[in-house]
Formats: structure tokens, C-alpha cells, sequence
């Protein structure tokens, strides 16, 4: 259920609506839009008689929201949202650019990397500090220690740091020491860790499932949003097909069919929607030109040696090149890098 308020609704009469919400004990999401703020109402167990709420002063109309989604649609906030990961902004004319290793190896791998993603023009760093492997015995990353050496990343370069949270344990450090909270494909249906999500203080950047439908990543986004935390981007990072000369099949369609559903930000990784090297400048390129709002690359000074995802991480120089090719497609898109 969705309560607009009329254009020229007061702020104690947006007050008086959400208090109306919570005494019959709703959550009330007041959102507001550059037109007229809506109210989101979750929690409620059952139907939400809207009778009681048409009658409040400055309510222009209540509608019932069809979805299972409610707070990620469009319905309850026509304008894109903007977030924000330690001042770089994600979801307006920018096109953002996040790059790193897959996992944080050591100080000397992190701060060589990141020192040369910052030199080619990315705007983020990425790299795991704790890494789902799909075996035990691969390289599970340094954690705490791996948290430390991208903030040491972070203030030598300047660029926020994006990083993995496996757990509700990992989800509190990862809180505390990173900028954004990154919940990967394999817990995107991870509902105790999205909701904990739903109450961080940073952002979130929640992968899509490699086997999600739209209708999933969504209904995910809103387990975070229904939480109280509006600040989440989606990354669209390739699903499992029949196509075996990827790792993935990046599905860029998704990214105008988000667009449309969702004020939400998206990101395209074409590192995990290809799994392969020599595919990522090509599929970062098309991931631009399809809308997305930015970029989640794999960098790595010594890709042969890296401990995780070595395959598909660019070079420093192949990021340099792939940087100066958006730079290019950037404005014919509307886009600023
Ligand atoms: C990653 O970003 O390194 C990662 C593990 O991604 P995904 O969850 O998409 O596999
Ligand atoms: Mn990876």
C-alpha cells in the first residue's frame, strides 16, 4: 500500500500520516519526490484498509501496490536514486567506475593495484577480504586484515572502498572499516544478511543470483530497502546458461528492464559475466551503452599469479585502454567520466 500526499502537503501533515502508519504498528517509509512525497507502508500481516488513511489532511490517494516489490518501484519514487559511497555518486549522468583486484592478497598487491586503477581514472576500489569460494580449499581471504589494507588503500588514494560480506559476523566489520557493503551472487537470497543489510549505515551493492530472476533481484532489494536502508545498487554480473565459451552470460537486457521497474541504480561486472579476459573491455563497453550506471571491473598487476579469478581480471595497462575507450562513448550517452 502506497499513501501520496498532495503536492502541497505539509510537513507535519506527512508526519501525521506516517504516526497514523506506525499506531496500527506498519512501518512507514516516507519518500519524497521532486513532484509529491509517498509514504511505503510494510509489515502489516494482512490487508491495509485504506479508508483510514484517504481521510488524513494532505492524502491525495492510496493505492494499492501490486507487486510483492513496493519500496524499489517506480510507483513509489519516479525519480532515479542517487547513491552515495563515500562522495562519489552512483546513479545520476556519471558513469562510476570500480575496480580492483578480486581479493585483497597482501598490502603491496592492494596498493599497487589500487594505485594504478586510481592513476587510469576509477572512481572505487573493489577487492574481497573475505572471498565464497566454491572450494574449501581455495583461497578464502584475509579478513580483518584484508579490511585493514583497503582502508590503507583508501587513504592513500582516496577512492572509497567497495567490499564483500559473507555473513552477519563479516557484515559488521565489513560496516565498520569499508563504504559500501557488497552482498554477493551467492547470498542474494540470504535474508537474515539482507535485512541486516537493510539496517547498515552504508550502502549496499547487492549482486543478482546467478540463477535470479528480475523479479528476485528486486523482491532482495526490497528485503534491504523495507529495512530503512534506500541506499542500495544493483550489479547485473552474469547468470548460468547453456553457453559454455563464458563463465556467465552477462544479460545485459536486464539493464533497461531494471531501468524502467526500479529508481535504483545498476552496475554491470563484466569480469564474473564473462570469466574471461578478453572479453571484459568488450562487455564493459556494451554494459555503458545499455544504461548501466557503472562498471565493476577485476584488476590485478599480476593476473597469472593472482590468487582468486585470475582469468577474467584486466591488466593495469588493459584498464588504462578500456578507460580511454569509455572516455570516449561516455558523452554520447549523456554520461560524464
Ligand atoms: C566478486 O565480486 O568477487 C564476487 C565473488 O562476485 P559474485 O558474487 O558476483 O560471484
Ligand atoms: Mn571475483
Amino acid at each position: 500500500m502506497l499513501v501520496v500526499m498532495r503536492k502541497d502537503a505539509t510537513a507535519d501533515q506527512i508526519a501525521g500520516v506516517v504516526r497514523a502508519i506506525e499506531a496500527r504498528g506498519y512501518k512507514a517509509h516516507a519518500i519524497p519526490g521532486a513532484q509529491r512525497t509517498a509514504i511505503g507502508i510494510t509489515g502489516n500481516k494482512g490487508a491495509v484498509e485504506a479508508p483510514a488513511f484517504e481521510s488524513l489532511p494532505g492524502v491525495l490517494e492510496v493505492i494499492a501496490v501490486s507487486h510483492a516489490y513496493k519500496l524499489v518501484s517506480r510507483e513509489v519514487k519516479a525519480e532515479d536514486t542517487i547513491v552515495d559511497i563515500g562522495g562519489v555518486r552512483i546513479g545520476g549522468d556519471a558513469l562510476v567506475l570500480a575496480a580492483g583486484p578480486c581479493a585483497v592478497e597482501s598490502l603491496e598487491q592492494t596498493l599497487t593495484v589500487a594505485r594504478r586503477v586510481k592513476a587510469a581514472g576509477a572512481h572505487l576500489l573493489r577487492g574481497g577480504a573475505y572471498k565464497p569460494r566454491t572450494s574449501p580449499y581455495s583461497f578464502q581471504g584475509l579478513g580483518l586484515e584484508g579490511l585493514k589494507m583497503l582502508a590503507a588503500a583508501r587513504e592513500e588514494t582516496g577512492l572509497p572502498v567497495v567490499t564483500e560480506a559473507l555473513d552477519l559476523e563479516s557484515l559488521d566489520l565489513v560496516e565498520e572499516w569499508a563504504d559500501c557493503i557488497q552482498i554477493g551472487a551467492r547470498n542474494m537470497q540470504n535474508f537474515t544478511l539482507l535485512r541486516r543489510a537493510g539496517r547498515a549505515k552504508k550502502p549496499v551493492l547487492l549482486k543478482r543470483g546467478m540463477s535470479a530472476t528480475l523479479e528476485e533481484l528486486l523482491m532482495s532489494a526490497e528485503y534491504i530497502l523495507a529495512e530503512g536502508n534506500y541506499q542500495v545498487i544493483l550489479c547485473e554480473r552474469g547468470v548460468r546458461t547453456f553457453s559454455d565459451f563464458s563463465r556467465n552470460t552477462l544479460d545485459l537486457a536486464i539493464v533497461p528492464a531494471v531501468k524502467a521497474i526500479t529508481h535504483l541504480p545498476i552496475v554491470v561486472d563484466p569480469s564474473h559475466g564473462t570469466g574471461r579476459r578478453d572479453k571484459v573491455a568488450a562487455l564493459s563497453r556494451a554494459g555503458a551503452a545499455v544504461g548501466a550506471d557503472g562498471l565493476l571491473i577485476e584488476v590485478h598487476h599480476d593476473p597469472d599469479r593472482a590468487l582468486s579469478d585470475g582469468p577474467q581480471s584486466l591488466t593495469p595497462a588493459a584498464f588504462e585502454d578500456l578507460v580511454a575507450d569509455l572516455r570516449q562513448i561516455a558523452p554520447v550517452l549523456g554520461r560524464k567520466l
